[in-house]
């Protein structure tokens, strides 16, 4: 089997064309292709007069003819074999093991992964969580979105499935994975209900609805092989060990309500908004780091403006859907702007877990098919410039405008809104004009300035006409944005050394985006079978 790359053909081309492009840039005849497969498909867009359909392709041909292409093209990085993307177990279980039980805290992506590799090899994890199964969660979720009513435990980026489960469900990140894990994390999905095609898309998303049932298909999975699921179970502290070098050792977990849980293997995936375990993890000298992140609004468009300014006469062409952006500035003032989290034909959601406090992200259906396109529009912010005073300091720089822009908004959980005209001619926004948000409970019209650092004002205020030159109409006066965006990653790394382990607390596996080695679904997902396959062979070698 061979792999091309690269093959573009017009947005409307006929089936038949794909074979015969195969066949032409291959140099061979029409009867040596046997068969072929889309392994995946893009768009280019960069002409909208002439948008074309890129395909990456495994091609199996005549087996005489596979060897000349392949020598022939020797130096052609387009056509290549195609590599074993099968995923491979490091470890098992010995047969009769009675070990104690690893212990996964968190079930997000990265918990679930972690969670469900152990569970496929043998050792029948116990996942914690301090939020509800994803049934329940949805109602304590809508509460926010509906009535104004957070529960703490139990709400955007609490409970099952994690913070990605109320979300546009993209399935894509720019991590090196030379093991193909990304392609374990979309098959399990695949299994799990997800549509097939987020294997082959360039850019795939599943969208909220869809999530929800996949992550509670795979509970049944992992409990099928012995796992077993702990739901409102919050970690509240580490029982330690010191040892004569200074170091620690994981004993054990103390849970809220009590009760003790004896653990010699922890992986420990609680999320960026994990704020409570951060405390309680410095405050029990696990090392921890500051690290940056970012801050800014949610900005929305009509979809109908975004899909115009991509894909000019074709907007709207079944072949390309709702389209997206990627955005990004360097200021004058030195700070990088740039999208994020960008859902195309979604909504801006409420993302809080603190009462008091206002957060805004962004979440859409498979379908992408809702009134407005939203993104992040956030500046890059740093320890050594914006919060020096710790590793802790970047929660309490989010957790400061987070509660200026539930005040900014009435208290009340709407969230500060602003029209990009006025924004930039720095005055308040008393009404709405053309382009209805999307935020529930609701909006209040103001001055976001009241509620973002001076710095990232001014440099939102240079980016917005450069991106509106690059999408048309992206800084019209009457586009709506709504704030403030502060979870885009961890403001902490729980940092590891090369076993995974905590660097100073032997038995600590931190993992996915809460420790700061992940940002994305994916990504999270694909840390998750890298601290199990970590965990696996030290309970082996144990
Ligand atoms: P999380 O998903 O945050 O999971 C952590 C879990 O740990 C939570 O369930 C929490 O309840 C639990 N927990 C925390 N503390 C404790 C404790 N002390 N004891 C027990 N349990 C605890 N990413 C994308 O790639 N694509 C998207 O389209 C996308 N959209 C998003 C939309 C929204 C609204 C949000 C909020 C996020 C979005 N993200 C998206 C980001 C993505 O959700 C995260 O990157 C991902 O979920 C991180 O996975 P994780 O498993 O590391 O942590």
């Amino acid at each position: 089997m061979l792999r091309l790359s690269g093959l573009a053909l017009p947005l409307d081309h006929e089936p038949e064309a794909l074979p015969a492009a195969i066949c032409e840039r291959l140099g061979i005849e029409r009867e040596c292709l046997r068969s072929f497969t889309i392994f995946r498909r893009g768009n280019d867009a960069r002409r909208r007069t002439a948008i074309q359909l890129v395909y990456t392709l495994d091609i199996e041909l005549t087996e005489s003819v596979e060897t000349a292409v392949l020598e022939r093209f020797s130096g052609d990085k387009d056509i290549r074999s195609t590599p074993n993307m099968a995923y491979r177990f490091v470890a098992s279980a010995p047969e009769g093991w009675s070990g104690l039980r690893p212990v996964v805290v968190g079930a997000g992506p990265c918990g679930l992964f972690a969670g469900l590799i152990l569970a496929q090899m043998g050792f029948r994890p116990i996942i914690l969580d301090r939020g509800k199964v994803v049934r329940e969660r949805t109602k304590d979720t809508w509460g926010l979105w509906r009535r104004a009513e957070l529960n703490p435990d139990s709400n955007v980026q609490f409970g099952e499935g994690g913070a990605g489960t109320f979300s546009d469900g993209k399935l894509y990140c720019r991590v090196k994975d030379p093991r193909f894990l990304g392609r374990k994390v979309l098959e399990e999905f695949v299994k799990a209900g997800a549509p097939d095609d987020i294997l082959w898309q360039a850019h795939p998303h599943i969208g909220t609805f869809r999530l929800v049932t996949m992550v509670e298909s795979m509970r049944r999975s992992i409990e099928e092989m012995g796992g077993e699921y702990r739901w409102q179970t919050r970690v509240e502290d580490l029982a330690l060990d010191r040892l004569p070098d200074g170091r620690q050792r994981l004993r054990g977990l103390h849970l809220h309500d009590g009760s003790f849980l004896e653990a010699d293997h922890v992986v420990l995936a609680v999320g960026h908004s994990a704020r409570p375990t951060f405390e309680m993890l410095h405050a029990r000298g696990v090392h921890l780091e500051a690290k940056p992140f970012s801050i800014g609004v949610r900005i929305e468009h009509p979809q109908s403006w975004v899909d115009r300014a991509r894909y000019g006469n074709c907007a709207g062409h079944p072949g390309l859907g709702a389209a997206a952006y990627s955005l990004a500035h360097h200021c004058a003032n030195g700070r990088t702007v740039y999208s994020f989290c960008m859902c195309p034909g979604g909504r801006v959601v409420a993302a809080t877990s603190e009462v008091g406090r206002v957060v805004t992200n962004g979440m859409s259906q498979y379908s992408r098919a809702e009134f407005n396109a939203n993104s992040g529009l956030v500046v890059g912010i740093d320890p050594a410039r914006d919060y020096p005073e710790g590793p802790l300091a970047g929660i309490d720089f989010q957790r400061r405008w987070e509660s200026l822009a539930f005040e900014a908004g009435g208290s009340n959980y709407s969230a500060p809104g602003q029209k990009v005209g006025d924004f930039l001619a720095g005055r308040p926004s008393t009404q709405l004009g053309e382009v209805t948000p999307s935020y529930k409970p609701g909006v209040t019209m103001t001055d976001l300035s009241r509620c973002l650092p001076q710095f990232a004002v001014e440099a939102m205020r240079e980016a917005l006409p450069v991106f509106g030159r690059q999408i048309a109409r992206y800084d019209h006066p009457d586009v709506v944005m709504t704030g403030v965006e502060t979870r885009t990653s961890s403001p902490v790394r729980i940092t590891r050394g090369g076993d995974f382990q905590s660097l100073n607390t032997e038995r600590l596996f931190p993992a996915g985006e809460g420790a700061g080695y992940a940002g994305g679904i994916l990504s999270a997902a694909i840390d998750g079978i890298k601290v199990a396959e970590a965990v696996a062979k030290s309970m082996v070698a144990n």
